[in-house]
């Protein structure tokens, strides 16, 4: 492992911005272990609901499995819960925002809890690459003998990068006009986008 690790003495919170397959989950994991800092995954969230067989869970359990998005106020009151309950020195939000709205409620929790965001980091993979890490997430998940995520499949995924395309990577822009976004290449190995991830984290502004 290549990556450094640095004990944080101030409030980090980094948003992980990308397309599904670019590594959010991946990367936010050695976040966790590299700073300590807690993860926020709103589709985490979203399967634990399902696999509990919560009323919530029962709302969201087909849209996810279509590849489209859950409503904002789902999510936005998952993330909203999270924040309140937490003493955490910095959170990494995996796959929140994910709309405009999102961003804008976001912004106005973090306003709320007077906690400020260090940086939005744009993960940059190709629709190709994307396809084919999935596809291969789900082979190694299957011959493995663990479960197969629902919606890791070539049709679902159709659908969620549309959905990326067109509800999420408008927050590229979103983030760059406010002087927030990083944007890293992860089409490479794990350990050197983690490199580049603990350098921006180590340098976001106290
Ligand atoms: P993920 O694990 O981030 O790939 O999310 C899996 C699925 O959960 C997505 O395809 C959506 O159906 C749903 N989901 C997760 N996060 C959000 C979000 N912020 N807004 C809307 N839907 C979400």
């Amino acid at each position: 492992m290549t990556t450094q690790t640095e004990t944080l003495t101030r409030m980090v919170n980094v948003i992980l911005l990308g397309p599904p397959g670019a590594g959010k989950g991946t990367q936010a994991e050695l976040l966790v272990k590299n700073h300590g800092l807690v993860q926020l995954s709103t589709g985490d969230m979203l399967r634990q609901a399902k696999a509990s067989g919560s009323e919530l869970g029962k709302r969201v359990a087909e849209v996810m499995e279509r590849g489209e998005l859950v409503t904002d106020d789902i999510v936005i009151g998952l993330i909203k819960e999270k924040l309140s309950n937490s003493e955490a020195k910095g959170f990494i939000f995996d796959g929140f925002p994910r709309t405009l709205a999102q961003a804008d409620a976001l912004a106005a929790l973090l306003e709320e809890t007077g906690v400020t965001l260090s940086a939005a980091i744009e993960l940059q993979v190709d629709d190709k690459i994307l396809v084919e890490r999935i596809l291969n997430r789900a082979e190694q998940a299957r011959a493995a003998g663990q479960p197969v995520r629902a919606d890791d499949n070539a049709e679902t995924l159709t659908q969620r990068l549309a959905a990326y395309h067109a509800q999420t990577a408008p927050l590229i822009e979103y983030y760059k006009s406010k002087g927030a976004l990083k944007s890293v290449d992860a089409m490479g190995e794990i350990d050197a986008i983690a490199t580049e991830l603990n350098a921006i984290v180590s340098q976001t502004p106290a």
